[in-house]
């Protein structure tokens, strides 16, 4: 008989409503953990970017760009 993954309890299948999870709590409880998991990005480093000369954020002007060719 499969096991609900949050608190091992025997499961069985044809039984509950909610599988592989013996109740709707245990459900949750888990869904809840890969929320957690999800939310919780790792680090991520910004290495070998550019050689950093004071590069500031865009000002809005020129993300505007209405430029004209010619
Ligand atoms: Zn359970």
């Amino acid at each position: 008989m499969p096991r609900c993954p949050v608190c091992s309890a025997n499961v069985d299948l044809n039984a509950v409503v909610t599988p592989p999870f013996c109740s709707e709590r245990c459900r949750v409880i888990d869904l809840g953990r890969w929320l957690d998991e999800a939310y919780a990005v790792p680090e991520i480093r910004r290495g070998d970017d550019d050689e950093g000369d004071g590069e500031g954020p865009i000002p809005p002007e020129l993300l505007r760009g209405d430029e004209d060719e010619g």
